[in-house]
């Protein structure tokens, strides 16, 4: 057995999850990370590929991810079988969090002291085409952790959120954790109700839970279906790069390494049953963002930027877009002694650069189920 705590990582391939495995095997080494996560189409093996093959943390710019597979292995994983690959600190189970026997079974086998649930349907669009699933993951899901960790007792539970639960504050003072929900989704009224959720048990039951609340994630291993990829990959292939409505919508911009050290530190300090925000305080419009984004490729690629910029074309924007989010996360820092640590135009050009070097991974990874998923949003209407 292993000399430190065992935390429970809920879907540690997903985009943000796996950046927290990465972070926790490499800053907190004794510890056991066993990760439970489903595999839908936004859980990669190549996110999980230092952890899963034991290799050093290769520069980004390596272009070695274009080696990666489309989709691994992990994707047919016996489900609730645990498998190990080189690291024996990561334990990997493909299985559903709204599964109470898997659940039961992990907290019987692995005498688990934290969980940090990141496992969610996570895609406004999508849940705008089908919300079911959300409520099944975000909701339910997230009750059935809860209820385990109650019955089985754990030291931590951290919720992990999104500053989109506060909804629209276009017009409105930036909100700290006191803010009312308003959320504007089907995905943000799920994650709002998985909030609220773990709120009660710590009411009713005790439970050490805390909700964390970060802006927008950006950064490298995000699936391509997202905002900046898709701009990269599209600006690369010279094709439109499609902006919803006017591009004047305001989101935060939070590196998601910092985001995941915000997560650590409330892990490690935070008080149980309080709400942090977290974000970086980088407001900028989505079409301030693309046109920075387009600059860097034209840079990296030798083209003129005005020509790269010309590719933006505005579509039809999403039904019941929020203009503007926005956070205060004083308490975070005060409370925890977290401070981002990547500014963003340093990230943005880090993001970049590691998407051309994938390009053709990328490719790959955006044919097929992921493609009419893709025309059913885009070509609406
Ligand atoms: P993601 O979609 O990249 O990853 C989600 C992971 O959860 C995937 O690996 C998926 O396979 C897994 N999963 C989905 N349903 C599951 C289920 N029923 N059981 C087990 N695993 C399941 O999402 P992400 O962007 O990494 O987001 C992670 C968390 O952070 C989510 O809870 C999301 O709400 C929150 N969040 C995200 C952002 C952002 O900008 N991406 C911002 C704030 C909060």
């Amino acid at each position: 057995p292993r000399a430190g705590p065992t935390v429970l990582v809920t879907g540690g391939c997903g985009f943000i999850g796996s950046q927290f495995v990465r972070l926790l095997r490499r800053e907190r080494p004794a510890w056991q990370v066993v990760n439970l996560d489903l595999m839908t189409y936004a859980a990669h093996l190549h996110n999980l590929e230092e952890v899963w093959a034991g290799q050093e943390s290769r520069s980004d710019d390596s272009g070695a991810g274009d080696a990666l597979p489309a989709d691994g292995p992990l994707q047919r994983l016996d489900y609730g079988k645990a498998v190990s690959g080189a690291d024996p600190g990561h334990v990997l189970v493909r299985g559903d969090v709204a599964d109470a026997a898997l659940v039961d079974r992990l907290f019987t086998t692995y005498r688990l002291r934290y969980v940090v649930h990141f496992a969610a349907e996570s895609h406004v669009d999508r849940s705008i085409l089908d919300p079911a699933p959300f409520v099944e993951t975000n909701v339910r899901g997230t009750q059935v952790l809860l209820e385990a960790a109650r019955r089985h007792g754990v030291e931590r539970f951290v919720q992990v959120s999104t500053d989109e639960v506060y909804g629209d504050l276009e017009g409105l003072p930036a909100a700290d954790e006191q803010a009312p929900l308003r959320p504007s989704s089907p995905y943000s009224a799920s994650k709002a109700a998985g909030d609220l959720m773990a709120l009660a048990y710590v009411r009713t039951y005790g439970l050490p839970a805390i909700v964390t609340r970060s802006s927008n994630n950006y950064g490298p291993h995000q699936f391509p279906e997202k905002l900046l990829p898709l701009m990269i990959w599209k600006a690369l292939r010279k094709e439109p790069l499609p902006v919803y409505g006017d591009g004047l919508q305001v989101r935060d911009w939070l590196w998601v390494e910092d985001n995941c050290r915000a997560i650590l530190a409330v892990l490690e300090r935070g008080r149980p049953g309080e709400v942090y925000n977290i974000a970086a305080g980088n407001e900028r419009s989505n079409l301030e963002v693309v046109g920075r984004v387009c600059d860097l490729v034209a840079e990296r690629t030798g083209r003129e930027p005005a020509a790269v910029r010309a590719l933006v074309t505005h579509v039809q924007d999403r039904p019941g877009h929020d203009r503007r989010y926005a956070m205060t996360a004083a308490k975070v820092q005060r409370e925890c002694g977290w401070a981002p640590r990547v500014s963003l135009e340093e990230g943005l050009a880090r993001t970049v650069d590691w998407y051309l070097a994938r390009s053709r991974w990328v490719e790959r990874v955006v044919s097929g189920e992921w493609r009419r998923y893709w025309e059913a949003v885009y070509e609406r209407g």
